[in-house]
C-alpha cells in the first residue's frame, strides 16, 4: 500500500501541468497526508499527558516541512550542526530541540548549547566530560546490546556504534547526578522501518524497566522516556501497514502501569521521521531513453542523486506510470538513472506498463530519507522539491542544484602551503 489513493487523486490530475511548469525530475510532498499522519500520532497518544513527537529532521530537512511540523506542535530530533541551525532558523526553541548525535565533536556541542541550548541526548558516558556545560536536563541513548535484536537497516545492537551499554548506564546517570544534572531522560533507537508494532512496545517496556532500575539505584526520577523513531511504512504493495493504534494503546497501558508502580509518569517522546513523511512524497521523473540489450532498460531523467535507497539497501520503491494502469500489457524492465554505477536503478526486473519516452513515472514513498540522502558522485545534481499544499496550490520549496553550486567548493586557484622541511623524515621516526 504505497502512495494513498487520496494522494494519487490529488496529484495525478495536475501532474502534467506541474511537470510542464517546473520541469522534471522533482520530489513532491503532500501537505494533507503529512497533517493526517501528524493527527494520527497525536490522537493515538492523546491519553498521555505531555506526549511529544520530535520529527527526525534528517528524513526531510526542508524549512517548509519543518514549519508544518512546528504548526502541529512537534519538536525536532537533530543530529548535526546543519539540522540544529535549520530548526532554529524556523523558530524552534530549546524545548523543541532534541540533539542526538554520535561521535560528537567539540564544535557540535558548542552549537548545541548556543541560543538557550537544547535537550542533550548523550551517546556515550565519556561525553559527560566533554560537554562544556552540562544542562539541567540530560538524557542518554541506551544500547541494550545482546538484550535485544535489531533489524537489517540499523543492524544488531551488539554491533551498533550507538549508545551507552547496559553495564555503563547506572554509572552514566550517577556521574550526571553528581555533576549537577537535575532532570533526566532515557532514549533508545533500535529498529528502522519496523512494521511489527510489538517491537516498539517491547522497546518502551525495556526503557521503563531500566528507568525503575536506575531510580532504585540512584534515587532519581525521569522527566521523559524517548522510544526513538524506526516506525515502518509499507513500501511493497502487499506489505501490511504498522498497526499504529494498537501500538499506541499498548504503550499507553505500559505507561499507566509504570505510574501505578512508581507514582508518577514521565512524558513519552517519539522521533518518527519515515512514518511522518515517507508515504507523503513521490519522485516524479520522465522516461528519456529505452534500451533493448539482454534486458530492457527504461532510462529516466532522475538518478541516485535523488534517491539512494534502492542502490544502497536494495530497497523496493513502488512505481506507477502516469495514465497507464498497472498490469495492462505489462513488460519486465529495469528502470535506471545515468550514473556510472550499475546499482543506479530504481527498479530491477519490474513488471510495468509499456513505457515510452516522455512518460511520467512516479517513484513512491520518497518523502523520507529520499532527497536528503542524495549525493553528487559523477557530478550528478540533486533535483528540486515541491510541496502540494492543502489548498491545492504547488510551491517550489527547494530549487535544483546547479553546476555553480557543485563547483562552489573547488579551488580553481589552489590555496597553497609550502611546508618548511626543518626535520628530516629519519628524525621523525625516532
Ligand atoms: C534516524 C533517526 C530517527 C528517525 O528514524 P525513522 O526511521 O525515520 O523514523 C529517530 N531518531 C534517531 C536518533 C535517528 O537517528
Amino acid at each position: 500500500m504505497p502512495m494513498t489513493t487520496e494522494f494519487e487523486q490529488r496529484l495525478y490530475p495536475i501532474l502534467p501541468q506541474i511537470a510542464a511548469h517546473y520541469g522534471t525530475p522533482f520530489h513532491i510532498y503532500d501537505e494533507v497526508g503529512i497533517r493526517d499522519t501528524g493527527r494520527q500520532l497525536l490522537e493515538g497518544f492523546a491519553r498521555l499527558d505531555g506526549f511529544q513527537e520530535f520529527f527526525a529532521v534528517k528524513a526531510l530537512p526542508n524549512p517548509e516541512i519543518l514549519k508544518l511540523m512546528a504548526a502541529m506542535g512537534f519538536g525536532f530530533d537533530c543530529s548535526s550542526v546543519a539540522e540544529l541551525t535549520l530548526c532554529r532558523q524556523i523558530g524552534a526553541g530549546p524545548e523543541q530541540l532534541m540533539f542526538t548525535s554520535n561521535n560528537t565533536s567539540a564544535a557540535e556541542f558548542e552549537v548545541a548549547l548556543q541560543d538557550g541550548g537544547c535537550i542533550l541526548n548523550l551517546d556515550d558516558i565519556s561525553l559527560l566530560e566533554k560537554v562544556p556545560q552540562l544542562p539541567e536536563l540530560l538524557s542518554f541513548r541506551y544500547n541494550p546490546g545482546p538484550r535485544r535484536t535489531g533489524n537489517d537497516i540499523i543492524g544488531n545492537p551488539v554491533e551498533a556504534k550507538y549508545g551507552v551499554s547496559y553495564d555503563q548506564l547506572e554509572e552514566a546517570y550517577r556521574r550526571a547526578r553528581d555533576r549537577g544534572v537535575k532532570h533526566y531522560g532515557l532514549h533508545t533507537m533500535l529498529a528502522s522501518n519496523e512494521l511489527n508494532y510489538t517491537y516498539m512496545v517491547a522497546t518502551a517496556e525495556m526503557l521503563l524497566e531500566e528507568m525503575e532500575r536506575l531510580s532504585a539505584a540512584l534515587g532519581i526520577q525521569f522527566a521523559f522516556v524517548n522510544i526513538g523513531g524506526g516506525l515502518g511504512i509499507p513500501y511493497q504493495p502487499d506489505a501490511k501497514p504498522l498497526n499504529f493504534s494498537a501500538m499506541a494503546d499498548e504503550i499507553t497501558a505500559r505507561m499507566a502501569a509504570f505510574k501505578q508502580r512508581n507514582g508518577y509518569m514521565p512524558h513519552l517522546y517519539l522521533e518518527s521521521g519515515r512514518y511522518m513523511t515517507g508515504p507523503h512524497g513521490v519522485l516524479v521523473t520522465a522516461a528519456i531513453n529505452r534500451k533493448e540489450i539482454y534486458r530492457t532498460y527504461v532510462g529516466v531523467d532522475a538518478n541516485m542523486s535523488a534517491l539512494m535507497r534502492p542502490g544502497m539497501y536494495g530497497a523496493y520503491h513502488h512505481i506507477t506510470v502516469l495514465g497507464k494502469p498497472a498490469g495492462v500489457d505489462a513488460e519486465v524492465v529495469d528502470v535506471t538513472g545515468s550514473l556510472c554505477e550499475n546499482n543506479d536503478k530504481f527498479a530491477i526486473q519490474r513488471r510495468l506498463p509499456p513505457i515510452r519516452e516522455g512518460d511520467l513515472l512516479c517513484i513512491h514513498d520518497t518523502g523520507a530519507h529520499g532527497h536528503a540522502m542524495g549525493f553528487n558522485y559523477n557530478g550528478k545534481l540533486r533535483p528540486k522539491e515541491l510541496l502540494l499544499r492543502q489548498d491545492g496550490s504547488v510551491a517550489l520549496i527547494r530549487r535544483a542544484e546547479t553546476l555553480a553550486d557543485h563547483f562552489a567548493t573547488l579551488k580553481f586557484e589552489p590555496d597553497e602551503l609550502a611546508p618548511e622541511r626543518s626535520h628530516p623524515v629519519s628524525e621523525l621516526r625516532n
